[in-house]
């Protein structure tokens, strides 16, 4: 029985409605036109629109909410690895990305 319960002071109810609110506005005309250019947030490559993906600035477990200012669209890549990195190494795979693509 994990109803209720909390992990680390995040509230896992609150956590459940962002993720809600989030799988709504993945139906939303708002977001098909975010992803209906195909350009991911962080990389700023081109993708199909359907591969990519919502993905929160702040995430839910760091208090982020699903509100349009907080998502972005994101290629799997970027998203997976967002997801496994900290927020430090994040910052510096950022770094690199756009270096690189300032250098082509
Ligand atoms: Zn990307």
């Amino acid at each position: 029985m994990s109803e209720g319960f909390y992990f680390d002071g995040v509230d896992e109810a609150l956590i459940r409605q962002e993720r809600d609110k989030a799988r709504k506005l993945r139906k939303s005309g708002w977001w098909q036109k975010k992803i209906s250019g195909g350009i991911c947030y962080y990389c700023g490559r081109q993708f199909k629109p359907k591969e990519l993906t919502m993905d929160h600035l702040t995430p839910l477990a760091r208090g982020g909410t699903s509100n349009k200012g907080n998502i972005v669209a994101s290629c799997k890549e970027c998203n997976n690895r967002k997801k496994q990195l900290l927020p430090y190494e994040w910052d510096e795979y950022m770094e690199v990305i756009h270096r690189d693509s300032k250098e082509e």
